[in-house]
């Protein structure tokens, strides 16, 4: 049987005219038995044509969504951004939704689906939240450093079996309301959304920690690519 293809979006680097991908989540697809598809942002005609390859996608870590996406404007506090990523996630989300693709978003990824979905942000969790926990952590990141809660009636409980997991954190931002059509999947102690999904879409799962970094050590970080693969088929 031909594997899934997975398409997933790089970093950009305006400065130097380039694009950039963490190998670990091109690895973290081909563990899990898939094709992994990197989409350069080009004419809004070739991603669509592009995205008609994939079996499923995968949005990954990077700079901050821009504020105005949500209708806010930007705090001190918001970090980089990168108005032609989001401008080609967005689209590629829309395409997605249309043909109900399977979707895992990571980090920066569950936030473009919850801005894309029509929720919001949280600019900078510290100075806007307080929180005491440590969302940004220093290397190495296969650490973990905080737990989440996970929803039981979420697809995450099933797929990681348990109520309490222990995640790495590299995040300064977070979801804030919820979109419409989206769900919590699991909060950390703090009370921040920490993963979300959607209930009508046939795998769409957004997570603000990074498996891509763990799944060769944990069966809970292997098995969010898995899912994502296992749901093209
Ligand atoms: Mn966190």
């Amino acid at each position: 049987m031909k594997k899934p293809v997975i398409g997933l979006t790089p970093s950009l680097d305006s400065d130097h005219h380039t694009m950039q991908a963490r190998l670990h989540y091109l690895q973290a697809i081909e563990a899990a038995g898939g094709i992994p598809l990197l989409l350069p942002p080009l004419s809004p005609d070739t991603v669509r044509e592009a995205s008609l390859v994939c079996d499923g996608l995968l949005f990954t870590g990077g700079v901050d969504v821009h504020p105005s996406r949500y209708g806010e404007e930007m705090l001190a506090a918001c970090g980089e951004v990168c108005p032609q990523r989001d401008e080609m996630e967005l689209s590629l989300l829309r395409l997605a939704l249309e043909r109900d693709l399977p979707v895992l978003g990571i980090c920066r990824g569950i936030q473009l689906i919850n801005v894309g979905l029509g929720g919001t942000l949280w600019q900078d969790l510290p100075s806007q939240t307080g929180s005491p926990l440590c969302h940004s952590q220093r290397p190495p990141f296969d650490m973990t450093v905080h737990t989440v809660r996970i929803e039981e009636a979420s697809p995450l409980f099933s797929l990681l079996g348990t109520h309490e997991y222990a995640v790495n954190s590299t995040h300064h931002q977070a979801v804030r309301d919820c979109a419409p059509s989206l769900r919590a999947a699991a909060r950390s102690s703090d009370g921040i959304i920490e993963a979300v999904w959607r209930p009508e879409s046939r795998f769409l799962l957004g997570v603000q920690w990074h498996p891509e970094f763990r799944f060769a050590s944990d069966k809970g970080a292997a098995a969010l690519f898995s899912a994502l693969v296992r749901s093209c088929g």
